[in-house]
């Protein structure tokens, strides 16, 4: 399990104790459980582990939260941004 892993199932377990449905049309994150989500006419996505749902095709990507930089779930990513 990587850091990002087991940070997600923290917060799944944090967010969702009672372990309900996650994913499109739930109200919940698919990564980490949380109703805490923003959408807009393009894309809906989680506030609380920064993964941006695009609607209409399966790609969700992460947004960084220091660089803004958008990447793949699987992806590393290495922030310049950060101190
Ligand atoms: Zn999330
Ligand atoms: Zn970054």
């Amino acid at each position: 399990m990587t850091t990002d892993q087991k940070k997600l199932a923290r917060l799944m377990a944090l967010n969702n104790p009672n372990n309900e449905p996650v994913g499109h049309f739930t109200g919940r994150c698919e990564r980490c459980g949380s109703t805490d989500l923003w959408d807009d006419a393009s894309a809906y996505g989680c506030n609380c582990c920064n993964t941006m749902y695009p609607t209409g095709h399966l790609d969700p990507k992460v947004i960084c939260n220091s660089c803004h930089t958008q990447f793949e779930l699987d992806q590393d990513h290495t922030c310049s941004e950060r101190p």
